[in-house]
């Protein structure tokens, strides 16, 4: 629906600002096309004379033009909001300072209004609205088609200050006083571009770089007077302080037979044991000679931080003491962090030995793993007879010719259960805490005797795992915690487990 036609002399009149029908002596802003005023019942419009798909959308567009110009011979003022955001720079250390800027919002009178000026480059706002000789901000009114990232890109280059009005709220008929309260102060408004911001973020800027150089200079400071006490400290102080120690690692791990992580890490303690005095200094940083462990030769270098060129033989190792700018807290000798530079065959020398113990360890438990196959299958194939026969030249025990009744809950006899755990479980792994609940379940065990896993024979077996214990325990054997955890504290020579 369109409120606004425009006159012969090109102003905007508002649909009930012109007489009804033709006699309104309207043109359509879009198309030119002599508009018909009408004010009957229904919401007053005007509507084009001859047929046409024009829908004479700029219409309030054009009407808002004419409202701002209005606003600046009226003397009128305009509401400018608010402003802010931060300003951040790195320093050369990598850490992060931000200020923040803020221009407060205000109201300004505009001393002239130049419609459909056009700025170079060929940016042409809606109305450029000038403040004084110096200052002018471009008004974009936002009625259907918002500005797009390119059209700030241009008042960003030619740092002409840009304010865009959004209007897409207002009703399609509003009057021209509505739409001038709207664009004075009503309307959401927003900041496309501020040269005003510009001058607000170097000031932040260079208050931010006074900060960071105080900072920079403050930590200097600290540097050297912690630097002063190393340098004037003796040699034998110096030894004596924390920071002539310092510990490599290396770490070595893979999967062993049975598919669990295992992992070596082997350490080595590098101790400085003598130190060559004065220091000589490199710009901020300072360097000696010393010896490592009474043998080795190194130098030592005292350092601002890693990111300042040190004064490092590129063959030499190398003990480089970084100072911590950050703890003014600590005593001279927590203030340095130790670091090996050109330390590389140390590290791999412990890697060589972190490696080697691994892969000892692996082949063992391989080695154990195979053997315990070995006797599974055997022992899987065998009568209860050969097995108690087996169990006994394991436990150098005599061999037994009466193997006893069977179990079905242990699907074995007493005699054969009894001497399985005690040989495999408690003298093989000797590791001294046994819980009568897992024994009862163990997936080794049960698989050598195919247990029967119902509920039954579970507890059957805990039960007699139980009695056996505190059968022990009486016998002075083993220790019990409580009804189902034991730890066994004697392992007597050629013990018989079932008597
Ligand atoms: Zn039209």
């Amino acid at each position: 629906m369109i409120a606004w036609g425009q006159s012969a002399s090109g102003e905007m009149l508002h649909i009930s600002d012109v007489p009804r029908g033709k006699a309104c002596a309207c043109v359509c802003t879009d198309c030119n096309t002599p508009l018909i005023a009408r004010q009957g019942s229904i919401a007053w419009h005007f509507a084009h004379a001859s047929k046409t798909t024009c829908n004479g959308e700029s219409a309030l567009h054009k009407a808002a033009k004419q409202a701002v110009l209005r606003i600046v011979e009226a003397e009128l003022s305009l509401y400018l909001p608010r402003l802010d955001g931060y300003f951040s720079i790195k320093d050369s250390a990598g850490d992060t300072y931000s200020e923040k800027w803020v221009i407060d919002p205000v109201n300004i009178v505009p001393s002239r209004g130049r419609e459909e000026f056009r700025l170079p480059s060929g940016v042409q706002p809606d109305v450029l609205l000038e403040f004084n000789e110096s200052a002018s901000i471009a008004i974009e009114i936002h009625v259907r088609n918002r500005k797009t990232d390119s059209d700030v890109e241009k008042y960003k280059s030619l740092q002409q200050s840009a304010l865009e009005i959004d209007l897409s709220k207002l009703p399609w008929d509003a009057s021209l006083d509505h739409i001038i309260w709207a664009v004075r102060e009503a309307a959401p408004r927003k900041w496309l571009f501020s040269s005003k911001a510009l001058e607000e973020k170097d000031k932040a800027k260079h208050k931010l770089e006074a900060a960071i150089d105080r900072i920079r200079e403050k930590k200097l400071r600290a540097v050297r007077e912690a630097m002063a006490l190393v340098i004037q400290s003796d040699a034998n102080r110096f030894l004596c302080s924390r920071i002539h120690r310092s510990r490599l690692k290396a770490t070595s791990s893979a999967k062993d037979a049975y598919g669990e992580a295992r992992e070596i890490t082997q350490a080595a303690d590098l101790t400085l044991t003598a130190i060559d005095l004065p220091w000589k200094q490199y710009g901020d940083n300072w360097k000696t000679e010393g010896c490592v462990n009474d043998k080795v030769h190194v130098d030592v270098v005292l350092a601002l931080d890693s990111t300042c060129d040190l004064p490092i033989d590129k063959a030499t190792p190398t003990l480089v003491l970084e100072f911590l700018s950050g703890r003014p807290d600590l005593t001279w000798e927590y203030r340095f962090r130790p670091k090996w530079i050109n330390a590389r065959h140390w590290q791999e020398a412990l890697q060589g030995r972190a490696n080697k113990k691994l892969s000892v360890l692996l082949r063992q438990t391989e080695q154990k793993k195979a053997e315990m196959d070995r006797f599974a299958l055997r022992f899987k194939n065998a009568t209860d007879y050969q097995r108690l026969t087996n169990l006994c030249k394991a436990l150098e025990l005599p061999p037994c010719r009466v193997i006893g009744r069977h179990i079905s809950a242990w699907n074995t006899t007493d005699k054969v259960w009894k001497s399985l755990v005690w040989y495999y479980l408690l003298r093989e792994e000797h590791s001294g805490f046994i819980c009568t609940e897992d024994i009862a379940v163990d997936p080794w065990l049960g698989d050598l005797l195919k247990w029967p896993n119902d509920p039954d024979s579970i507890t059957t077996r805990e039960m007699d795992l139980r009695d056996w214990f505190l059968a022990l325990t009486q016998d002075g054997l083993a220790k019990g915690y409580d009804n189902q955890v034991f730890e066994v504290i004697r392992m007597p020579e050629r013990f018989c487990p079932w008597r």
